[in-house]
């Protein structure tokens, strides 16, 4: 069963995550693999390091873009296939949808385009259920300048409107997605969007 949790910056994806790992352990039968994208494994942390480097400012949208379906790929090889085959839960914090949303859409590179070159790289592999945690631009922002303030810069360079541009994708591909993305109203607190995800997941896959 492969999960993947999707969302804009600040729609608290990796703080749901920490806290519905522990309780899905506590009920699901078959032991459940935690990792996360770009990264889960030592090369596509490395690829992660570059991507995200500010230092790396003139990096090509197209290069970008490139190198998340590098680090994905590795990333299926090395632990996420595996899992799967081993008949594991397989948790993944981000998966494609987040290219398709912040290269395709937030870069403007065309979510078609990317999701071209993410099928080269996946091979058909696709999540089972995704829960998409969905946060106004605003209310992201605010959330991240008062906790990361080393990603400020990053966003002052991306903007607002980067940001809306990637809401926006993510809401137009869980309306085009209905029986695989669960949109999950995450302006909530956080023990009520974890609570919201663990329901919708239990229903879904009650064993
Ligand atoms: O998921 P996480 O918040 O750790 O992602 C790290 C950074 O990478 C975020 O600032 C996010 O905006 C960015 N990112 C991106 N394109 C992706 C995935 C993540 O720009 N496909
Ligand atoms: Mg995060």
């Amino acid at each position: 069963l492969f999960i993947t949790i999707e969302g804009p910056d600040g729609a608290g994806k990796t703080s749901v995550l920490n806290e519905l790992y522990p309780r899905l352990q506590l009920t699901a039968k078959r032991s459940i693999v935690k990792t996360r994208e770009p990264g889960g494994i030592p090369i596509a942390e490395k690829i992660r390091h570059v991507i995200l480097d500010p230092s790396n400012d003139r990096m090509d949208d197209r290069t970008e873009a490139l190198l998340y379906a590098a680090a994905r790929r590795q990333h299926l090889i090395e632990k996420v296939w595996p899992a799967l085959d081993e008949d594991k839960i397989v948790l993944c914090d981000r998966f494609v949808d987040s290219s398709l949303a912040y290269q395709g859409a937030g870069r403007g590179i065309g979510m078609e385009e990317v999701a071209k070159i993410n099928e080269f790289a996946i091979e058909g592999t696709m999540p089972d259920v995704t829960l998409y945690l969905d946060v106004d631009s605003d209310t992201g922002l605010q959330r991240i300048m008062k906790n990361r303030t080393n990603q400020i810069d990053r966003l002052d360079s991306e903007g607002l409107q980067f940001h809306q541009r990637v809401r926006h994708a993510y809401l137009k591909l869980a309306d085009a997605n209905p029986d695989r993305i669960i949109k999950i109203d995450a302006r909530k607190r956080l023990d009520e969007v974890v609570n919201d995800c663990f329901y919708e997941l239990l229903t879904r896959y009650p064993d």
